[in-house]
């Protein structure tokens, strides 16, 4: 029968060298070198989870999508479909996910090369149903396979299944093809049953230390990885991470902060959460850290700094706003998109005029202490309508330290000496936004009445 099937490599470590499987998978956990924690990131937890996955593989026939994972041993599940992007979600207990995703577009491509040579013509041009798919964290004690569709879908199955004497288990995602009302159909009723996803993680209490609180957000994290460069190994997730936690030691050190990060592990937190961290600190500053990609741009390197406007500054700033703003919907969470009662209220526009001042200022004060390190974009300010910026009252910065797709770039985010060395120019340009800012009322002033009114940015607001 026709059919293309891929796996990821460490399936085929499996089947090529036959290791029983809970030895394979310790093997995996401590050896693959596709599986390590990479790129110089923070060490994997401590405590693992006991819950393995140790192989994935897609399977494209006909009639039929089969995706399938391997365990340890079985975990709960639960599947369901939603609407707009279309995916298939499948939530589950903490998975220590020690496989990478199959190339799918090699699974296409066999695809293809397997029908030229033996099917009908009919088959080859079955619409392929799925996308992509992707897996990890949620938050502590939730994981989630998220698969998105290129097509409508109905869920026959989605299974664990004993494999063998023993613990390990198969989870069996099958998917056929759908009319557009019957997948709708099943998106709505799924719907209907979700409570807004909000708080994936408990936010880090706040202790009162007197001094200001600095809420630092790396990008990304669990189930999504932000940008990849496959070639290097490298995902955006764990560089920000890195960079984050180094530049939190830092600040620290100086005794002059408080640090409070949105994540300090590899786990996905949503971008409304990201904001209510920030918003419930009482922060003076919220970064935003991220890194670049650019799709055949090898060439184009340099970091940016992002601060919020509704209009973008240009089409690049406007491709990355909406990139970032899409991770949400990306990673299967149901959002909301509530417009505050009071947004048209005249105090809190001052305030937001305010706060986008101050926003301003340590942008610049970034790229005037950073600037000469030859290490910025060449055009280092830009400003578009990121969601994670978007609180009223905390002066917020996006931040992309460069470009995972640029060599050179790749390897200074790689690098535990440039973290160090830019930590400290960060520090510096921090410094000089709060010395600056106990002068700067007038400066402030200045910048906020020059804010166009009618750019005041839309606030996500969570209402509970
Ligand atoms: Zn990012």
């Amino acid at each position: 029968m026709f059919m293309a099937k891929i796996s990821s490599s460490s399936s085929r470590f499996l089947r090529v060298f036959g290791i029983p499987f809970g030895i394979a998978a310790l093997t995996l956990v401590t050896a693959g070198p596709t599986l390590a924690a990479n790129t110089g990131a923070e060490a994997p937890a401590q405590n693992a989870p006991a819950i393995v996955a140790v192989s994935d593989s897609i399977s494209i026939h006909k009639d039929e999508t089969v995706l399938s994972f391997e365990f340890n041993r079985a975990a709960p599940l639960n599947a369901y479909v939603l609407a707009n992007p279309d995916r298939v979600i499948i939530d589950l207990p903490e998975i220590n996910f020690q496989v990478a995703p199959p190339d799918l577009a090699q699974a296409h491509r066999n695809h293809d090369s397997n029908g030229l040579a033996s099917v009908s013509k009919k088959q080859l041009t079955a619409p392929s149903l799925v996308r992509n798919f992707r897996f990890g964290l949620m938050g502590q004690g939730k994981s989630r396979i998220v698969i998105d569709l290129a097509a409508p879908v109905r869920l026959v199955h989605a299974e664990m299944k004993k494999i063998s004497h023993g613990d390990p288990a198969r989870l069996e995602i099958a998917l056929q093809p759908a009319s557009r009302a019957e997948f709708m159909k099943a998106a709505a009723l799924a719907s209907s049953k979700i409570v807004p996803d909000e708080a994936t993680q408990p936010a880090q209490a706040v202790v009162d230390s007197g001094k200001p609180v600095i809420v630092l957000d790396p990008g990304h994290g669990g189930i999504d990885s932000g940008a990849i460069n496959t070639k290097a190994n490298s995902e955006e997730k764990n560089l920000t991470l890195a960079f984050a936690n180094r530049l939190r030691q830092q600040l620290e050190a100086s005794g002059q902060y408080s640090v409070i990060m949105t994540r300090d592990s590899d786990h996905y937190v949503s971008l409304s959460e990201r904001v209510k961290i920030g918003r419930e600190a009482h922060a003076k500053l919220f970064i935003s850290l991220h890194a670049d990609s650019l799709a055949g741009g090898g060439g184009v390197h340099g970091a940016t700094v992002y601060t919020l406007s509704n209009k973008a500054s240009d089409i690049a700033a406007e491709r990355m706003a909406a990139e970032e703003n899409s991770v949400d919907s990306d990673a299967g969470l149901v959002t909301q998109n509530a417009e505050p009662k009071d947004v048209n209220d005249i105090l809190n526009e001052l305030m937001l005029r305010e706060t986008r001042a101050y926003s301003h200022l340590f942008a610049e004060s970034v790229a005037k202490t950073w600037g000469p390190a030859e290490q910025m974009s060449k055009r280092p300010l830009r400003s578009a309508s990121f969601v994670v910026l978007k609180d009223p009252e905390v002066p917020s910065v996006l931040i992309e330290l460069g470009y995972i797709s640029s060599r050179r770039d790749l390897a200074n985010l790689t690098s535990d000496t440039w973290r160090e060395k830019t930590a400290r120019t960060f520090v510096t340009a921090i410094n000089a936004f709060f010395a600056t800012q106990i002068g700067a009322v007038g400066s402030v002033q200045k910048i906020a009445n020059s804010v166009d009114p009618t750019s005041v940015p839309a606030v996500t607001k969570t209402t509970h």
